[in-house]
């Protein structure tokens, strides 16, 4: 479960201050998938930059399965941030390494022998139905391939809870909706707790338990997909 409690963030600038985050507070069950929307400068990034302290907010408190972040000290938030996975717009895959090796990075990073990587990999492989593709690099890859390729790496570790910063928002409609449908099969099927941020409507009403709009550094609206996209 993630925990957001009065979140504030504020950003300083040539003397100017914004405040990208005002007191926002947010729950994400544990198994659920609570999807953030919001147009562009309302500070989506900052708060899912939040959760695994890329941005340390300036007040209120980030709570991940019951312990709080802000209160660790930079080895133990360290062993913490491995609980989570994050995915991107832009898939941030490493250019020079090949799907497998991608993939492994982070297996590499937790100590874990040859053997032991590569029966994780090929695991990975066949949950984000990349198997034939596990010898090529990125460059030969289209949109919706590289995004299962981040979406199996961010996973590697077996974090619990899963980030996605407009993880579709460089995909095409129908590539779209197939990445939607396998972080909804992963949720399912791992329990995997997801918070996504989006500017795009379908995507929280394809996918997403829960909602909350944000504007202008303020969640607005909190509930579920039909409560808030209900027009009575
Ligand atoms: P969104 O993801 O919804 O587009 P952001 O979280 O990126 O919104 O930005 C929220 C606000 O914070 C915007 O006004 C943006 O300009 C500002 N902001 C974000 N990051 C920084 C930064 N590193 N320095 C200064 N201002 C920032
Ligand atoms: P693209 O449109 O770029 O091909 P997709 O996300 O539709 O991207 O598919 C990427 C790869 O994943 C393809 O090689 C495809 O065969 C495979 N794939 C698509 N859907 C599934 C699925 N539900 N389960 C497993 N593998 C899939």
């Amino acid at each position: 479960m993630i925990e957001l409690k009065q979140i504030t963030k504020r950003f300083h600038q040539k003397g100017r201050v914004t405040t990208a985050l005002d007191q926002v507070s947010l729950t994400v069950p544990a198994g659920k998938i609570v999807g953030v929307i919001g147009a562009s400068g309302a500070g989506k990034s900052t708060l899912i930059r939040c959760v695994n302290l890329l941005e340390r907010p300036d007040e209120g408190e980030v709570i991940l399965g019951g312990v709080n972040l802000m209160q660790l000290k930079p080895a133990a938030l360290a062993k913490e941030r491995r609980k989570i996975g994050m995915i991107f717009q832009h898939f941030n895959l490493m250019s020079s390494r090949t799907v497998s090796e991608n993939i492994a990075f982070p297996l590499e990073l937790d100590g874990l022998s040859k053997g032991e990587i590569s029966t994780r990999v090929q695991e990975l492989l066949q949950l984000v139905g990349l198997q034939d593709k596990q010898h090529q690099y990125p460059s030969n890859l289209s949109g919706g391939q590289k995004q299962r390729v981040a979406i199996a790496r961010s996973l590697a570790s077996n974090p619990g809870v899963l980030l996605c910063d407009e993880a579709t928002s460089a995909l095409d409609p129908a590539t779209t909706a197939s990445i939607l449908t396998l972080l909804k099969d992963i949720n399912r099927r791992l329990n995997l707790t997801i918070l996504l941020i989006t500017h795009e409507m379908d995507v929280v009403k394809s996918i997403c338990d829960q909602v909350a709009v944000i504007s202008e550094g303020k969640l607005i609206e909190q509930g579920t997909v039909s409560e808030i996209f209900a027009h009575p």
